[in-house]
């Protein structure tokens, strides 16, 4: 079968030719339907070969942690699924023992990382190919009538807002401002949850008017080029108070320092991406009572909410459809900057 691979640090994503893997006791066999193309793969093909195997990356790496598929075979002893299902898949893999998987939350097992159980695509053969295993059926969740190329990227820029957000609604009645910085995968779709579970009101920061023009179409209230002169134009929507929580779906340096400079007392800073920034927290730096998160993916319940979100049309990607023999052209698209909201690869 087809497979996207990253094989060589360094190097670029290369489409391959590998055996079809078969299912184990317990394991799932998906024919892939949809993959999503998120900024993290580019983050890990980014790390020095040092680091990439500190964190423990494989060479290869089949690339996907976006998926969604169809039933093809069952492993021995699976339960409650059957042959032609149609479903996504549930991505941050955790052991299903711990308290933290027992509530759902495998984003945060306690025990993956020493029992080196790790994401499809960020470890574990991804979802960029015809095929893929996943290791448990508590891991898919039925996708029912939801297109696959339309949804398979709530998986992750779905999931991984929602979970951002849903902590901070008590915070984001009536009269609140939410801040929304990078308007790309994760942040488009994350305005539109805003604007589904929220009273706020939505301010998009971006650093191109292509993308601030996605951010008005999927509904923010005011849009901000993301420059120097941000903070002031934020003060000044919110009536010189700041907001109530920000987003932050960039994470470097400078979107940090804007995020907590532009928080209201008692806000919620929240920062989802991973741009290698950091921002200096203390006494006087941020507003008082203002929490600082750095959440990670989302947990299974979630997963089903958000698609619940889709099914009932409060929430939609943009998508760019690519096929697997032109992935890697969706990944340079994405590094120029050039996708509207997810590329997605249809093997
Ligand atoms: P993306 O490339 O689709 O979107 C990023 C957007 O940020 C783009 O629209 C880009 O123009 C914009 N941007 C870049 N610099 C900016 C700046 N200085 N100010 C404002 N906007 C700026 O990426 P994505 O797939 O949506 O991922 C977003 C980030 O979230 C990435 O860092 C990714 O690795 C990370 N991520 C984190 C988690 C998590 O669990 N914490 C999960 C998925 C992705
Ligand atoms: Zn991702
Ligand atoms: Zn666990």
């Amino acid at each position: 079968m087809k497979a996207l691979q990253y094989t060589k640090v360094g190097s670029h994503p290369e489409v391959v030719e590998i055996e079809k893997p078969s299912p184990g006791p317990g394991q799932v066999l998906l024919k892939v339907t949809a993959a999503g193309v998120c900024h993290s793969d580019e983050y890990v093909m980014s790390l020095s070969e040092e680091d990439y195997t500190a964190q423990g990356y494989p060479l290869p790496l089949t690339l996907g942690h976006e998926g969604a598929g169809i039933v093809e075979e069952l492993g021995e002893g699976v339960e409650h699924l059957s042959v032609g299902d149609a479903v996504a898949v549930y991505g941050p893999w955790g052991c299903g023992r711990c308290h933290q998987c027992a509530q759902g939350k495998e984003n945060y097992c306690v025990n993956a990382a020493a029992e080196g159980i790790k994401p499809p695509g960020l470890g574990a053969p991804g979802s960029m190919a015809e095929y893929m295993i996943i290791d448990d059926p508590r891991h898919v969740v039925p996708l029912g009538d939801l297109d696959p190329v339309q949804n398979v990227s709530l998986t992750d820029a779905g999931l991984t807002p929602y979970h951002a957000i849903k902590a901070s609604l008590p915070k984001l009645g009536a009269g609140t401002f939410a801040v929304v910085i990078g308007t790309g995968g994760l942040g488009h779709v994350g305005i539109q949850i805003l604007r589904a579970l929220s009273g706020a009101q939505v301010i998009a920061l971006d650093i191109s008017e292509e993308k601030l023009d996605l951010a008005r179409h999927v509904g923010a209230h005011h849009t901000v080029i993301s420059d120097e002169k941000a903070a002031a134009a934020i003060r000044e929507i919110t009536g010189g108070i700041g907001a109530n929580a920000v987003f932050d779906f960039v994470g470097a340096k400078p979107t940090m320092a804007l995020a907590a400079s532009v928080a209201a007392s008692e806000a919620d800073v929240t920062i989802v991406g991973i741009g290698g920034g950091t921002v200096e927290i203390g006494f006087g730096r941020i507003a008082f009572d203002a929490a600082v998160r750095i959440p990670y993916w989302g947990s299974r319940a979630e997963l089903i909410e958000v698609l619940d979100l889709a099914r009932s049309g409060q929430v939609s990607v943009e998508t760019q459809r690519y096929s697997l023999d032109d992935a890697p052209a969706a990944y340079e698209a994405l590094a120029a900057g050039a996708v509207r909201g997810r590329a997605v690869i249809v093997p």
